[in-house]
């Protein structure tokens, strides 16, 4: 990675982008390409890209389409399964797919360094859960997001689906699943490796590490002030627009920003682990993320999944996340974090979100005194025949759940919500899920409600279409234009299956 330039006192930018995770590195990419001649500085307090929550250990990698994840489809009061965040995510997730399609195709970036195929399954055990994946396949499946997810109740059919579900448990067992093989592992710290690599070829692109954000503030209508320290020297630049992308220590510069919309937000640290295995016995046998059904009481993000992953050129197996609690926002953040963003405006939402939430609480504790052989009876749910000598523990990244001011004090969100000042100056990502997977849709929003889109929406919202769609290939119509996409996706990234 090349820094380009040295950053002078004083320098002034078009856009600043704090942290280098997946969210400035898709944001910069973005802007490179529909606004090359802006000037753009990336600031990023650690030596590396994508080494916080985008770091490949520190998720799961599950480029997030809604195949498999059971939290994304809530029952109603009525009993029906609502599937419209589903649809939602499935969509967002096929524009991350588009963007690679299209700089792939252009020779951009290179999606065998991020991006595998591979089978996403929901899996369950038991009459209820059994009768709710059904009536959730039944939904689900007529749309043409998920018109190529199959059902089965047959335990031989799902042992020729994932074999290592269906060891040494007993045949008589009631489980079913769905799976949907047109399902992804996505690298995201390789992601962003790709799309930085990438954009510091542009002139106009200033990619600096080892330099963290301080202090901002708006020094007149058209800039802000931006406090950094450079290996320990301090020195300011301006710029017309911020976008706050650091992770979970966003919320603290939100709150430096002493933007009126920052008023609203509190947060709150989850840690997470998993149990990874090595064994090529194992590894060799299991081709699939098998998403299961979260424990009551339980937060959604805590869904426990056996993950197929290929990180550094390694098969592995991935088990998790076991949920853990600090009052850090990074894994290299500080335990005063949690502290440091409590302030009068937003003490009393987070305050009764720690009342109303007995059962996250009482699930983190017991999460955290969990040992390596009771984490293994969790997932010899899932696995049967899992030998705990196989398994070892790594710590996965930290997530920051949004805590938001309601009327009635607070309540705790677990998706992820973009927040901008007025005039467009700022933006600030908070929030964790789906995450990476979403990002090119996240970031779209965050370009477009920024003042560098001001003066010139209609065409540059044209330029953004075109670099994610490529225009120049034609679709049949509007109803469908999805299925058309995912086969100009499948034909472009690789995936050879009738769709
Ligand atoms: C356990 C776990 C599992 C997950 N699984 C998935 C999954 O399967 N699929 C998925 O799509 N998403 C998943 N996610 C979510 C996903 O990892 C995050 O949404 C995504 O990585 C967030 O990217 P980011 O760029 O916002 O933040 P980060 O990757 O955390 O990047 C923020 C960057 O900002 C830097 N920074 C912080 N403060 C400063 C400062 N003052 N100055 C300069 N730089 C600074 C940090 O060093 C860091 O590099 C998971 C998350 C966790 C924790």
């Amino acid at each position: 990675m090349t820094s380009v330039q040295t950053i002078k006192e004083n320098n002034h930018y078009d856009a600043v982008l704090v942290g280098a995770g997946i969210m400035s590195g898709t944001l910069a990419l973005l802007l490179a390409e529909v606004l090359p001649d802006i000037k753009i500085l990336i600031i990023e307090k650690l030596n590396s890209p994508g080494s916080e929550s985008t770091g490949a250990f520190n998720n799961a990698g599950t480029g997030h389409a809604a195949n498999c994840e059971l939290n994304y489809t809530p029952i109603d009061e009525k009993g029906n399964i609502i599937i419209d965040k589903a649809l939602s995510i499935n969509r967002s997730f096929e524009n991350s797919m588009s963007l690679w399609a299209s700089l792939y195709a252009a020779g951009k970036i290179d999606i065998k360094k991020f991006l595998k195929f591979i089978p996403h399954i929901s899996f369950v055990s038991g009459k209820e859960n059994i009768s709710f994946l059904k009536k959730r396949y039944q939904a689900m499946a007529n749309n043409p997001e998920f018109k190529d997810m199959e059902f089965t109740s047959s335990f031989g059919q799902i042992s020729s689906w994932a074999s290592l579900i269906t060891k040494d448990r007993n045949p008589l067992n009631e489980i079913a699943a769905t799976r949907v093989e047109r399902g992804t592992d996505i690298n995201f710290e390789a992601l962003t490796k790709e799309y930085l690599s990438f954009v510091s070829k542009n002139k106009n692109v200033e990619l600096r590490y080892k330099t963290e954000l301080k202090d901002l503030k708006k020094i007149d209508q058209k800039q802000w002030e931006l406090e950094l320290s450079l290996n320990g020297r301090k020195i300011s630049v301006r710029t017309a627009f911020v976008f706050l992308g650091a992770g979970g220590k966003t919320i603290n510069y939100l709150q430096k920003s002493k933007i009126p919309e920052a008023n609203n937000y509190g947060g709150f640290p989850v840690s997470g682990k998993w149990l990874i295995c090595e064994e090529k016995s194992l590894t060799e046998k299991h081709n699939a993320k098998v998403y299961g059904k979260a424990d009551i009481g339980s937060p959604p993000m805590s869904v426990p999944h056996l993950d197929t992953r290929w990180i550094d050129g390694k098969r592995l197996l991935l088990f998790g996340p076991f949920a853990g609690f600090t009052t850090k926002f990074l894994k290299e953040g500080s335990y005063f974090d949690l502290f440091n963003s409590i302030k009068k405006n937003n003490i009393v939402s987070m305050l009764d979100v720690g009342f109303k939430n007995n059962d996250l609480i009482n699930y983190l504790i017991s999460q955290s005194l969990k040992n390596h052989n009771s984490r293994v009876d969790n997932l010899k749910n899932m696995m049967p025949s899992a030998d705990p000598s196989n398994w070892y523990l790594k710590n996965a990244g930290q997530r920051v759940q949004i805590i938001k001011k309601t009327n009635k004090g607070g309540s705790l969100k677990f998706g992820t919500e973009i927040v901008t000042s007025s005039d467009g100056s700022l933006s600030a990502l908070l929030g964790a899920s789906p995450g990476a997977s979403t990002a090119v849709s996240i970031m779209v929003k965050v370009l477009t409600r920024s003042c560098l889109f001001l003066n010139d929406k209609i065409n540059l919202q044209k330029k953004i279409n075109d670099l994610i769609y490529q225009s120049h290939l034609t679709y049949e119509s509007d109803k469908d234009f999805l299925i058309n996409i995912k086969k100009i996706n499948n034909s472009i990234l690789g995936f050879h299956r009738e769709f």
